[in-house]
């Protein structure tokens, strides 16, 4: 019983990825004006993520692994988006934070491939970031799943 519910919180889990979203959908490099492309060196994966609300390969990121104390950023912008204390390992392959920096992020609700689901956005750049959940470790059972590719970390020293 015990291994079915693990199978279907995998599969949740799953179902949860907007990855499939990029295997779907053509790519169309029409930028939202909302937004502003303010690190002009982003490349063009980052773009697509950023302005184009895409979802970068599963454990593609090396900030899956990234363990050091300090702050995830915005690569767009520089905003201080998680503190590394709110980090943890999901297993979705994907860099995951229970709780974001008070007023890091703005929600808007997802409607894409029949699911429900609330996708966040930097709220000083607009850039988009990834979805969060309500299956999270952390006392208000949230789990942020950001692309790594939209954020820089900057150890403590
Ligand atoms: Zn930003």
């Amino acid at each position: 019983m015990r291994k079915i519910k693990s199978l279907r919180r995998k599969f949740l889990k799953l179902l949860s990825l907007s990855y499939l979203s990029t295997l779907l959908l053509p790519y169309s490099p029409i930028y939202s004006s909302a937004k502003k492309i303010i690190n002009q060196n982003l490349t063009n994966e980052q773009k697509k993520i950023l302005f184009n609300e895409s979802t970068e390969r599963p454990f593609s990121s090396p900030l899956n692994n990234e363990n050091r104390k300090g702050f995830f950023h915005c690569v767009n912008c520089g905003a201080k988006l998680f503190a590394s204390t709110s980090k943890f390992d999901s297993g979705t392959g994907w860099p995951s934070f229970t709780e974001s920096l008070p007023g890091a992020f703005k929600t808007k609700i997802d409607y894409s491939f029949g699911m429900k689901r609330i996708e966040y956005h930097c709220s000083n750049c607009g850039a988009h970031h990834g979805h969060v959940f309500n299956d999270g470790p952390g006392p208000n059972g949230k789990r942020f799943c950001n692309n790594g590719l939209c954020l820089i970390f900057i150890p403590k020293n």
